[in-house]
């Protein structure tokens, strides 16, 4: 593969770049923050005044989608986008697969020689993609083929540009022609309107009026990025975006210099040329800095809708690698890049708005307390009734390198309070503060409860979904999935448990509300306060007292998919009209069937390197030095022949265990993934061990120290 000259030459390619890497970037200003979006303010200026309206109120109220407003809104969109040098239009959608999915039309309508332009109401509302070939876990029978998108108003539309051209690019749901969702779109808009309907049941039993329901997401969003020239000569970061095989660098992340370190040059024009785009995407780009392992780096949006947040995610993803790709990087979104230093994930900031006040937001008045009580309540039922659904959200191949194996979130799920809530809670508990003395406000917590200076939530780093002052951060999703799934699962057990607590609360009168919420909040908060941990995640301690509390310990991504179809979830989903049991069961085929694959691509690939391009190097290396010690010999040499002696010894152990292993691994690729991950490990073990025995200048692949070092 890299001989030493290819070796040495990315090194030297990468030295001679300019201090700031590879293009400069313009200065910033940012008048064109939203630029190429339909935005608001574009709708009104090219939209009837009517029409506008109509379509405002289905974004910012959820009124459904008045279709006649279509043509209007399609003219205005062309119009729109035309002048902005867009030639293509394109329906966005989030199929199965976790990347998004585009197919390009023009306008152009050719009437004779002149250019029509053309894009109708039709165009806009729906489109029929041959999409066959999506994963669809057998909802669409080949016969029956066809999957429909359909545009979601609630996301504007965008322009992409691309060189000298620009499309158009709607935001759509993707689903079958009998109305199965195919996509991650759909759930989520389903489950958003669950929860926006039990909150506004909540609140209609606590005496408040109608306000629009509002779920908030901030993404962070953790990369890595290293020079392409590296990446070009290591087939595991091209085929599976981890590297299988390295051996530890002396230097990784023990000094802990990398976390909120300067910033070099060359990252920090990349930062800016991403958040250039970003900004003309509408996309709030807000926080950039060094991560924990390194060249690890984060970004981080100001919250926004969940859906739209996601929408938004799924392009900071494709702006991250397009832009790395500019810059002569390349960004590796995958949650183990790297084994032996921290993986990446993607924290999901998470709370509830209604109307402009965030539910979670714990209040000074007694009523803003109550509510802000109920509905944590609400959470920590749902959460713990519901924990083997969260741990499911987040299974995938790669996510299996971080839950669990001692970084990161474990993959037991529990809540953090922090200190002071825990007290909050504690208290409510065991009914000391002076429980129902008067009916007029809400003992219970809210007497007690001290006001929370947002900062003051202590840090506890290891939990997997912490109360972080104002809103909750589920911590185990991983860096390279799309938001939806998390999101979707949250909203839907949250909606159960708010909406259980809403029919409960109606029943209660007016001059006992007070008294008769507090006695069911400590009831439910009792019954499932085995989900609150305040302690470190990562011990051992936890895992012992996880399982004494019945927690589950869905340790990795097979028993962790099992459970989206149990009983219990299937009731849950249908319930709320999130899934019908095709749906679902159709799911859980795509992901056991995606899981499989790449478990089958990683392991075929760890045996192809390590036949083809490992092998070769170390048989090289055993047979300059047997030769070395024979000629030593020969000349009857006292001195260097022991040591001779000694590294063929060492390489010809290693050879023996690569080819054993090697073999090991071939029979493994029949068998099941279990085995599969257990050869590939051995392999790996042997492969990292030779690393460290062969003559620096013809290991054939870039190492950790050169590729987390050398940017
Ligand atoms: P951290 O200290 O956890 O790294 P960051 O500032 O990097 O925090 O990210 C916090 C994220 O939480 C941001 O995206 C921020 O916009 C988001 N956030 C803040 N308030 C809310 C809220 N009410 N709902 C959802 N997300 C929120
Ligand atoms: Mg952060």
């Amino acid at each position: 593969m890299m001989s030493d000259s290819t070796r040495t030459q990315a090194i030297s390619a990468i030295a001679s770049l300019p201090v700031g890497g590879a293009s400069e970037s313009a200065p910033v200003s940012i008048d064109y923050y939203g630029a190429d979006v339909f935005s608001t303010e574009v709708m009104k200026k090219y939209l009837p005044k009517d029409t506008a309206k109509t379509l405002l109120a289905t974004i910012q109220d959820g009124l459904p989608l008045n279709a006649d407003i279509a043509a209007d809104v399609a003219h205005a969109m062309k119009q729109w986008a035309l002048e902005r040098g867009a030639t293509h239009y394109t329906h966005w959608f989030q199929p199965m697969t976790g990347s998004t999915a585009e197919k390009h039309d023009s306008f152009l309508d050719p009437k004779g020689m002149e250019p029509i332009m053309s894009f109708s109401g039709k165009n806009l509302i729906v489109s029929e993609p041959d999409a066959s070939s999506f994963p669809s876990g057998g909802l669409r029978c080949t016969f029956e083929a066809r999957g429909y998108t359909a545009w979601d108003p609630t996301s504007p539309a965008f322009i992409k540009r691309h060189g000298n051209g620009a499309t158009l690019c709607i935001p759509t749901a993707y689903c079958s022609y009998t109305g199965d969702a195919l996509d991650k779109k759909t759930p989520l808009l389903r489950s958003r309107q669950a929860l926006g309907n039990a909150v506004k049941k909540l609140m209609k039993s606590f005496g408040l009026p109608d306000e629009h329901v509002t779920i908030t997401l901030g993404p962070e969003q953790e990369y890595f990025l290293i020079d392409k020239n590296f990446y070009l000569n290591r087939p595991d970061l091209v085929q599976t975006g981890r590297t299988l095989f390295g051996a530890p660098p002396a230097k990784h992340q023990q000094l802990e210099d990398h976390y909120f370190g300067s910033i070099k040059p060359r990252i920090l024009n990349f930062m800016s040329d991403v958040e250039q785009e970003l900004w003309r995407l509408g996309i709030p780009a807000k926080t950039r800095h060094n991560e924990v392992a390194p060249a690890q780096f984060e970004l981080a949006p100001l919250f926004e809708d969940v859906n739209l947040a996601i929408d938004h995610n799924m392009l900071v993803m494709e702006v991250l690698r397009q832009q790395a790709s500019k810059h002569g990087l390349v960004c590796l979104l995958h949650e183990k890049p790297f084994a032996g230093v921290n993986g990446s994930g993607k924290h999901n900031n998470w709370s509830i708005s209604y109307g402009n006040k965030n539910l979670l937001d714990p209040g000074s008045d007694p009523q803003q307390n109550a509510i802000f009580l109920t509905v944590l309540t609400a959470i920590i039922e749902a959460v713990d009734k519901h924990s083997d659904l969260l741990r499911n959200s987040v299974a995938s191949a790669g996510n299996d390198h971080r839950l669990g194996a001692n970084e990161a979130p474990p993959a037991i799920i529990s809540i953090f309070l922090g200190a002071q809530l825990n007290e909050v809670i504690e208290n409510m508990i065991n009914g000391s503060s002076g429980c129902g003395k008067r009916n007029d406000t809400l003992k219970i917590g809210v007497d007690t409860l001290p006001v929370l200076p947002r900062d003051a939530t202590d840090r506890n780093r290891t939990s997997p979904f912490a109360f972080t002052g104002n809103k909750f951060e589920f911590r185990a999703p991983g860096s390279s999935q799309s938001c939806a799934g998390p999101m979707m699962t949250l909203n839907t057990i949250v909606a159960e448990s708010l909406d259980s607590l809403a029919e409960e609360l109606s029943s209660f009168a007016p001059e006992t509300f007070l008294p008769q919420l507090q006695e069911t909040l400590k009831r439910r908060i009792s019954e499932h306060k085995r989900i609150i941990f305040n302690g470190d995640n990562y011990s051992e301690e936890w895992v012992k007292e996880a399982e004494r509390r019945g927690l589950p310990n869905l340790k990795n991504t097979m028993t962790a998919l099992h459970t989206l179809v149990n009983e219990k979830n299937v009731a849950l989903f249908e319930k709320y009209g999130v899934f019908s049991r095709r749906e679902l069961e159709s799911r859980f085929e795509i992901f056991l069937e995606e899981y499989h694959r790449r478990i089958r691509i990683e392991g075929r690939l760890s045996w192809e390197m390590a036949a083809t391009i490992i092998l070769p190097a170390l048989r090289n290396e055993y047979g300059q030095t047997v030769a070395a010690l024979s000629r030593a010999l020969e000349a009857r040499r006292t001195n260097g022949t022991a040591a001779l002696q000694k590294l063929a010894d060492k390489l010809g152990d290693a050879l023996d265990s690569i080819v054993s292993d090697l073999d090991t691994l071939e029979t493994a690729l029949t068998s099941c993934h279990e085995d599969i991950l257990a050869a590939m490990s051995r392999l790996r073990t042997s492969v990292d061990a030779a690393e460290t025995l062969v003559n620096d200048r013809s290991w054939p692949l870039p190492k950790y120290r050169e590729m987390l070092f050398i940017y």
